[in-house]
């Protein structure tokens, strides 16, 4: 395993579950000092353990994404914990209640789009400019693919994502000439702790794409350390589509 991210501090959000767990393995093996964030500590700590018993380094952060002031102490914390600077942002944190529009409660639409849409805004706002500053960086946002096409039940996420999207691309031009490089990673149906709820209807959805089948969150991980990657240094502004080619039909 290359070490190429040696010296580099990475921060991923929601990295004690599902996608954000493989993805903090994944830049762990390769040399990266994790930042690990989410709200269940138990979770974290389970991460952390397996993470550093593989030869890595990670620390746990506990966060709120919901609530601006955590995302705040967050973004300190992990600047502190990477001793002055924080080289990649992956911005996997994220919650998809699914519903019929007019069954949504004001409470479920406020918290996705602050866990979804605001967290993500004022991480990049705290982290980016430290990174372009340095010269270089890299951030990686989590999108879906329902951020590219209607989906009934999926108004409330896929919007929410459709505007993580949109900030990729903003973001990519802001902080693009100062070395920080900003893309997604638009993932189809994979099997997560999240995901499990749904049963068969995620095996229904995936029925859907040509791959014809769920996909595994080590999959979604390569794309993404890929694009967090040296590897990818003219990509700026992308959205990778890793869905088993959903978006392609
Ligand atoms: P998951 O297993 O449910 O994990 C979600 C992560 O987000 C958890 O680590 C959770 O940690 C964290 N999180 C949720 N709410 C939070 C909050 N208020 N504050 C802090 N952390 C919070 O999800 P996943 O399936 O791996 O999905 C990861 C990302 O990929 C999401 O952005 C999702 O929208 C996107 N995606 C997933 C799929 C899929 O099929 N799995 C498809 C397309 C896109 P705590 O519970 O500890 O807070």
């Amino acid at each position: 395993m290359t070490q190429d991210f040696a010296g580099r501090t990475a921060l991923v959000t929601g990295g004690n579950s599902g996608i954000g767990r493989a993805v903090a393995g994944l830049l762990a093996d390769r040399g990266a000092r994790v930042v690990i964030s989410g709200r269940d500590a138990a979770r974290g700590d389970k991460a952390v353990e397996e993470i550093r018993a593989a030869g890595g380094t990670a620390d746990f952060v506990q966060a709120d994404l919901a609530d601006l002031d955590s995302v705040r102490s967050l973004a300190a914390r992990s600047i502190e914990l990477g001793g002055g600077h924080v080289d990649v942002l992956i911005n996997n944190a994220g919650i998809f209640p699914f519903g019929p529009t007019a069954e949504v409660p004001v409470s479920d639409f406020d918290e996705v789009y602050a866990v979804n849409v605001r967290a993500p805004f004022y991480l990049v706002a705290e982290l980016a400019p430290l990174m372009a500053a340095r010269g270089h960086g890299a951030i990686v946002n989590l999108t879906t693919m329902v951020a590219s096409f209607g989906l009934a039940g999926m108004a409330a996420y896929g919007s929410s994502k459709a505007a993580l999207q949109l900030l990729t691309k903003a973001w990519a031009a802001e902080f693009g000439p100062a070395g920080v490089r900003v893309n997604a990673v638009s993932p189809g149906p994979t099997r997560t702790e999240g995901t499990a709820v749904l049963g068969e209807n995620l095996d229904g959805l995936a029925g859907t794409t040509p791959l014809q089948r769920v996909g595994r969150p080590d999959e979604v991980a390569e794309g993404i350390v890929f694009l967090a990657s040296d590897a990818a240094s003219l990509i700026h502004g992308a959205v990778l589509p890793i869905d088993g080619g959903r978006l392609a039909v």
